[in-house]
Order: structure tokens, then sequence, then C-alpha cells
């Protein structure tokens, strides 16, 4: 098709069949570049713009669809990275899709997409000359025109034929000639325009003149974006459009700017998603191993933020609340756990609870199971009260085990005693001579047995105390007491056995009277006992002890020092547990239960007091502990 008609194709009406096909063309060139771009959402804005060509016609349908192609091109070039099925540079991109696609099928302001700069600015530089020569012609008429370009333009090839220009001859010379440099082709209109301005110039008047450059601008610039305007500026000659040119300039700036802004601001985006899906499975990852201690727990975990509202329950504790897995409604949990447990309503339990001392209910007994329950206060670096953490471990099995080694002890020591008493009272009388006089060996070695006989119920005594004291059967009768007073008596019954053992002991004075404590009298009388005992116990012939009462805020302190054989260090942590017995205490003193401090610690706790000691191998030992003043 000769280029005159395809221009008249291009900006005149097409018939129905034309514009469709056009469009046809366009989608199918549109489905190529949808198809190698793959950011789908960065391509949606463009088809934005396919779409819109669709309810366009004519010169306006094509106008659109050269610049949505040009923003296509560029999308393309500037997001070579994005573009995952293949990196294109523009060329590559033309010959791609010159390759792929008819582009004679193309409509021109299409096709013009898909020729190498050069052969681009030639079309245009020829267009924007059709439309001063058409200015010319309807202002100045034709003769003029003609005058014109029969003047330059015929050396150059131009010719007009049925009012149009015809520029075959003049494209196969440039052609011919190989000046493919944009540099010699925009000289070559610079020169075809000032000719024709200059002529118009000639006959018209600098004011006619000017007018007719400025409407031939105005039609560019109506339908083309600033790129193609500035091809246009190129080719005028200086001096006239000054304004205009001054005006496109600052747009066409502003117009780059806003676009380059745009790509700056789209790459940054990109990376800022790159980092934030980085950042998002890295919290995935984290959460998921984290569920997945979680939801294995063999302890329910019930966690609260700081106004007691639920973060997170787990498998574990919905199944102890009865709840389904899927349940997640916090009423529904909260009226579970109320049900459950009743009497230990969640915020007053955490009342109860201090910065790193849980508020713990050591054994619940619900629905045929045993529980232990703990209300943990959970602080955040400033040390407020940050979560609030429900801990619920099902202790059934091992507090079942427990309760039946209680009754057996129980049973057990209760049978041995029975037989022992009887043995007692039987040795008693045949050592005291009821039953008939005795040798002096025999006496001896009866009282021997009495003696190891008592030793034996004695040991009976202790395993059944502190059985008792485990399986929390031991009553309590709280009243005020006098320390000192307590202290006196113990002292009276110690007394014998210190002298035997040649060791001092000494209450030491105090300053001012003592006020009275709130205690079980018989149980702290059996702690200073089991205390004292011990230090005559682990304590060499000839030493002292000495007993030191103070008071110490709302507390009464009792410290027992000695300068017996001490603790080994590595001994500590276990002075206080069932049955222990220390390796340099063992040697020196074989008789013993470890019992005696076991029974001593959970006598004075359940006074809310507390016990402790210092001690030094070789040295001797202090005992310290707290009974509560009475109130
Ligand atoms: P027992 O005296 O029957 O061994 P206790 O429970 O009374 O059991 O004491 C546990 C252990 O603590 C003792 O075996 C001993 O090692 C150590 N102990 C207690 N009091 C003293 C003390 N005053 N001096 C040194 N060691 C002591």
């Amino acid at each position: 098709m000769a280029f005159l008609e395809r221009v008249k194709s291009v900006f005149g009406k097409g018939s129905q069949t034309e514009l469709e096909g056009e469009l046809r063309s366009i989608h199918s060139l549109f489905a190529f570049l949808g198809d190698i771009v793959v950011e789908k959402d960065l391509i949606s804005p463009l088809l934005k713009d396919e779409k819109k060509i669709d309810g366009l016609h004519g010169l306006e349908r094509d106008l659109v669809s050269v610049r949505t192609f040009f923003l296509f091109e560029d999308f393309i070039v500037e997001n070579k990275p994005l573009i995952v099925k293949r990196v294109y540079s523009k060329e590559e991109l033309r010959e791609d899709i010159v390759k792929n696609i008819d582009i004679k099928s193309l409509p021109l302001a299409c096709e013009l997409l898909f020729l190498d700069e050069v052969e681009q600015s030639l079309y245009f530089y020829e267009i924007f000359l059709q439309h001063f020569f058409h200015a010319v012609d309807s202002h100045a008429g034709r003769k003029k025109a003609e005058q014109i370009l029969g003047r330059d333009s015929s050396n150059a090839g131009i010719i007009i034929e049925h009012d149009e220009l015809d520029y075959d001859e003049f494209n196969s010379r440039v052609k011919q000639n190989d000046r493919k440099e944009l540099s010699a082709i925009i000289s070559i209109f610079k020169n075809l325009y000032t000719a024709f301005y200059l002529e118009i110039l000639d006959s018209e008047g600098e004011k006619n003149a000017k007018a007719l450059a400025s409407e031939v601008f105005r039609i560019v610039s109506d339908h083309y974006n600033y790129k193609i305007i500035s091809k246009f500026l190129d080719v005028m000659p200086p001096g006239i459009l000054e304004s205009e040119r001054l005006a496109f300039i600052s747009h066409g700036e502003l117009e780059e700017t806003v676009n380059q802004r745009t790509q700056d601001v789209l790459k940054e985006k990109e990376k800022v998603d790159l980092i934030v899906q980085e950042r998002t499975k890295e919290l995935e990852d984290e959460k998921n191993k984290l569920s997945i201690v979680t939801e294995n727990m063999f302890e329910g975990a019930k966690l609260l933020d700081s106004n007691m509202h639920l973060i997170f329950i787990n498998r574990k504790c919905r199944e102890i609340l009865g709840l389904s897995n899927e349940e997640n409604n916090e009423e529904v949990i909260e009226e579970a756990f109320g049900r459950k447990f009743e009497n230990y309503a969640v915020e007053e339990s955490f009342g109860k609870s201090d910065r790193g001392a849980p508020f713990v209910v050591p054994e619940i007994d619900v629905d045929g199971k045993i529980y232990k329950l703990s209300f943990i206060t959970l602080l955040d670096e400033k040390g407020a009260r940050a979560n609030f953490l429900v801990w619920i471990e099902d202790i059934t099995e091992v507090k079942q085990l427990d309760r039946r080694k209680s009754e057996f002890i129980s049973v057990a020591a209760h049978q041995l005693r029975t037989p022992l008493s009887g043995l007692k009272w039987t040795l008693g009388m045949i050592a005291s001579g009821d039953l008939g006089p005795l040798s002096p060996d025999q006496k001896a070695f009866l009282e021997k047995s009495y003696d190891s006989n008592e030793r034996m119920i004695a040991l009976v005594n202790d395993l059944l105390n502190a059985n008792r004291l485990e399986s929390q059967k031991f009553q309590y009768n709280f009243a005020t007491a006098d320390i000192q007073e307590l202290f006196d008596s113990v002292l009276f019954d110690m007394h014998h056995e210190a002298m035997r053992r040649d060791i001092t002991i000494s209450l030491e004075p105090v300053a001012e009277k003592l006020p009275p404590v709130y205690v079980d009298v018989e149980k702290i009388r059996q702690v200073c006992q089991n205390l004292l005992e011990n230090s005559i116990k682990y304590t060499m012939k000839g030493g002292f002890i000495k007993i030191h009462l103070s008071k110490e805020g709302e507390f009464v302190l009792i410290s027992i020092t000695d300068n017996g054989i001490g603790i080994p260090k590595d001994q500590y942590g276990s002075i206080f547990t069932r049955f222990f017995r220390g390796t340099n205490a063992s040697k020196l003193e074989t008789d013993g239960t470890g019992l005696g401090l076991f029974v001593v610690k959970n006598l004075i706790e359940k006074h809310g007091g507390k016990v402790w000691f210092e001690s030094e191998v070789d040295r001797g030992t202090v005992f310290y502990f707290t009974l509560p003043i009475a109130k």
C-alpha cells in the first residue's frame, strides 16, 4: 500500500470491517506482550488503557493505542528483571514482535512502533510536513503550496498527488544514499521546513506564517505524546514557535521526571515487597516451629494480653476444657474455664501472682482428674505486666502413684508400730526386773535392746509424720505463742543429751522482749527439736551451739549456730529433700532417716516462714528460720 493511502486509512475514518480488523491486530499484539510480561499487577494499568481502546474510533483510537504501546514498550524495557519469561531490549522486542505478528496487518499507528528510531522519525517528519502542506493549501491556496514544494522539494523527490504529498521517491533516495543517521534526516527536514516557512513568510507576512506554524503545532500536540512533539520541534526552524517550545520543554521535562520518579518508586516498592515477603516467610517459619511445640505439649497453655483478652490457646488446653480443636471464641473458652476450675477466677488468681512468683494451685481434683494450675504474670523489658499465662498440668498419674505410695507407707508403718510397742513394754518389764531378777550382763543387753527398739519407734514415727505432711492430712492449731518460752522448754528437754556429748547450748539474750508469734506450738516445737538434735548430732564433743532470736519486720528470725562438721557444698541442693543424708553426716552418725529437715521445711513454710542455712565443712553450720509475728 502506498504510504499516502496508509496514512489515510489511519487518520481517516475506516470502514466497519477495517476497524474490526485493526482491533483484532491490536488485541493479538497485546496478547503477545501480555504473554511475555508476567507481573500481572504491573501490566494491569496498561491493560486498562487497552480496554479503553475498544470504545474509541478512528484517529482517536489509533492515538490511544500508540500511547499505550509506548507505555508498554517503556515498561518492558524498564522492568526487564521482572519479565520472567524473557529479557528484552527494545530492539529484540521489536524483532520478536515482527517475527511473531504480521506487522502489515497492524494499523499504522501500531506499526510505527516496530520501526527503528530513524524510520519512525522519518514517518513522523513526513506526516508533520503533510500538515504543513495542508495548512498552506487551505490558507494560501494550492498554487502557493505547489510553488513552495516545486522549488526545493522536487529536488528532494516529494510530489503532490491527489491532494497529498507523495514521499515514495524521496524515501527511496534517502535509503539509496544510505542516509540512515538520524542527524542527517533531521537536517534534510529542517531544510525542507525552513524553505516552506520562508516562502510563507515572504508571501503571507510574519503574522500569518507564525499563525500557520502554530496551527500545525496545535494539531501535533493535540494528537501526540511529548516524545513525538519533541521530534516535531527538532525539525521546526528556530525562532518560530519559541514560546511553544519553552512550554513544551518544561512540560516534557516534568513528564519525564514524573515517569522517572514513578519508575523509582516502583523499583523501591519492589525491593520493599521482597523484604516484606522474606520477613513474612521467616516469621511464618518461626510461627510454625512454635506451633509444633505448643500444639504437641502435654501441658495446657492459655495466653492473655495485658487486658486479659485471649491471645492464644493450645490443643491440650482445649482438650482439658472439653472444647473442640477449632474453638477460638474467647467467651466460650472463658466460660469453659470457669466451669472446670470454678474456684479459680482468672483475674483474681492473677492478682495473687507476683512478679517472678506465679500463683500456683498445686492440686485440684476435677472430674476424676488431678490438675496443677499456675497463673504466671509475664513482664516486658520495662518490667510492666505484659501478658498472663495460665499453665495447666495434668498430674493425675503422678499424684495417684504418690497417694498409693503414701498409703503403703502409712499401712506399713502402722503395722510396724503395734509390734514395736508390744516389744517396748515387754522389754521394759523384763529390764526393770518385773519378771524376776536379772544378772548385770542380762540387764545391760536388755537395755541396749530397749534403746534400739526406741530408735525404731522414733523412725516409724518420723516416717508417719513425713507421710502425713505430704498427704496434707496434718491439722494445724494456730495460736499466739512466746517464742522465747518455747525455746526455754525445748532446751530443757535437750539439756541432758547435750551434756552427755559435752556440748554447750546457749540462748543469747535479746535486746528487748520479742512480740508473740502466730504458730502451731507443737509443730514449731518439733522444728526446734529437729534442728537442735541435728546440731548436737553433727557437732564434736566439746563444741558449742548458740541460739539467737531477733525481730525482722513482720517476722521473728531464729538462728541456730554450731561449730560442727558442716555441710559439703555439693550437697546444699539436697539438704531439705526427703531421705537425704550428708556423706560426712552418715559416716559420723549411722542413725538417722534423712527426714528431719524435710519435715522442718514443710512445717515452717506452712506457717508462712522460710528456712535456709550457711555452712562450711569442719567449721560449722547456721540454720535460720522465720516465723510470723501475731497481728
Ligand atoms: P538426718 O539428720 O536424719 O540425717 P535430716 O533431714 O535432719 O536427716 O538432715 C539431713 C542432712 O543434713 C543430714 O544428714 C546432714 O548431712 C545435714 N545436716 C543437718 N543439720 C546439720 C548440721 N547442723 N550440721 C551439719 N550437717 C547437718
